[in-house]
């Protein structure tokens, strides 16, 4: 890896596994796995993590390069902010439930029909930064949301240590169905930060 990255101008980490380690590097992570990040040094990495990442994000990404000669402005996770800089619970088409308190509490149930929010069910769109909401998968087919299932968080480091999924979150701390994403976005934030 660092003979082929001796003579590259700036990297790109494409996918979660190459961006934060996704599955294998989680706990135990028996095999050692690591980002490119831990393996590299030297060079610009750019991050577009995503299991699996959008293709749209990755050629934007290049585009970039190509275009303008220099890497993207980038978040503190290393993804460029162009694609990360909002979470999904912002862009949602299924927010107004969350705010008016309308969620799905089991799979099969009415609500679930309805397309109620998913919060209950896990979703961690409130702490997870992706343009997916908008770009959706395979040519804007669709997304996990859209398809019923919560978002599992997939574009954040060590997502899968993180979870919890398919778990019903409504005793999180400090949520209550009149708080807003970005107060959970700062609570949030803030315990990253401890
Ligand atoms: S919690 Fe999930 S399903 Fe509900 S509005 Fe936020 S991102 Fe959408």
């Amino acid at each position: 890896m660092e003979e082929a990255a001796a003579g590259a101008k700036a990297i790109i980490a494409w996918g979660s596994c190459a961006s934060n380690g996704c599955i294998q590097a989680a706990n135990p992570n028996p095999t050692g796995a690591k980002p490119i990040s831990k393996v590299i040094n030297g060079k610009p990495i750019i991050n577009v993590p995503g299991c699996p990442p959008i293709g749209e994000i990755m050629a934007g990404t290049i585009v970039h390069l190509l275009t303008f000669d220099r890497i993207p402005q980038l978040d503190g996770l290393g993804r460029p902010k162009a694609f990360y800089s909002r979470r999904v619970h912002d862009t949602c088409y299924r927010r107004p439930n969350y705010d008016a308190g309308l969620f799905v509490v089991t799979f099969d149930d009415e609500n679930a029909k309805r397309g109620y929010c998913l919060y209950k069910m896990g979703c961690r769109g409130p702490v997870t930064y992706n343009a997916y909401g908008v770009t959706c998968w395979n040519n804007g087919v669709s997304y996990p949301i859209q398809s019923g299932h919560g978002c599992i968080g997939c574009s954040e480091a060590n997502f899968w240590d993180n979870g919890p999924f398919y778990q019903h979150l409504a005793s999180f701390p400090g949520f209550g169905i009149e708080t807003t994403a970005d107060k959970i976005g700062v609570a949030v934030g803030a315990v990253t930060v401890a």
